[in-house]
């Protein structure tokens, strides 16, 4: 078996037993493979493996892998997104995780609106304030703006997503999941759908986020190894 396959089968069974700890059902969380700066061919070693949820951060290289892989694959757009980019991937992916302003969720209702199809969308917050981060840390600039985006017509608010911070100890990310999931579930639950998205946890903490109620955590290094941004 390949290493791609090999590490999609222990990131799958890591999830399982994260679900079996607090008495989830592993159907209810997706692995999303990360594939950004790999080749298609390792994503279509993926593929072949059953994994049919892909995640990029870059609109160019999103749209670049898009045709070179088969239809019945979801696609996410996790990384910060430009305005003037948004009529590339409206219509065309599944879910974009990243909105992270009211002036993006306008802009991707409007394509939206232009193309004929209701685009799923998360909003980011930054839920540890870091400063190198997209999103707000702000509970009030937060509860406002997930009033705001549940108004618009032609975008779908499905839920919230974070990117923690890069720690040593996953446990002490354990705080920030659980404050994405409260809030959903106690003053905002009304604008959210029946069954909320939480898109949360990464290759070094997914364990932890899917005990605090990931219902999509976005793996990238531990399935196709180290990234080198340099080649
Ligand atoms: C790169 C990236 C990931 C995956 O990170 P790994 O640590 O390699 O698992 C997840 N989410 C976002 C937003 C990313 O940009």
């Amino acid at each position: 078996m390949s290493m791609i396959s090999e590490n999609l089968d222990k990131v799958q069974n890591n999830i399982n037993s994260a679900c079996m700890n607090v008495g989830r059902a592993p159907s209810e969380v997706t692995l999303i493979a990360v594939s950004k700066t790999k080749p298609v061919e390792m994503l279509k070693e993926a593929y072949d493996h059953g994994c049919r949820n892909f995640g990029e951060n870059k609109v160019q290289e999103l749209t670049a892998k898009m045709p070179a892989l088969n239809d019945d694959i979801n696609w996410h757009m996790i990384g910060h997104l430009q305005t003037n980019k948004v009529k590339y991937i409206v219509g065309k992916v599944a879910l974009i995780h990243s909105v992270d302003s009211l002036k993006l969720a306008q802009a991707i209702d409007a394509q939206a609106a232009k193309v004929g199809c209701i685009q799923d969308i998360l909003l980011e917050m930054n839920v540890a304030g870091e400063e190198s981060k997209f999103g707000s840390a702000d509970i009030d600039v937060n509860r406002q703006l997930i009033r705001d985006v549940s108004e618009l017509k032609f975008v779908r608010l499905c839920g919230l997503m974070t990117v923690a911070p890069y720690v040593d100890d996953p446990e002490d990310n354990r705080i920030y999941f659980k404050q994405l999931h409260d809030m959903i579930y106690t003053d905002m639950r009304e604008f959210f759908p029946e069954k909320p998205l939480l898109s949360m946890g990464m290759s070094g903490d997914y364990k932890v986020a899917v005990e605090e109620g990931a219902t999509h955590v976005r793996v990238g290094s531990s399935i196709f190894g180290e990234r080198n941004y340099n080649i």
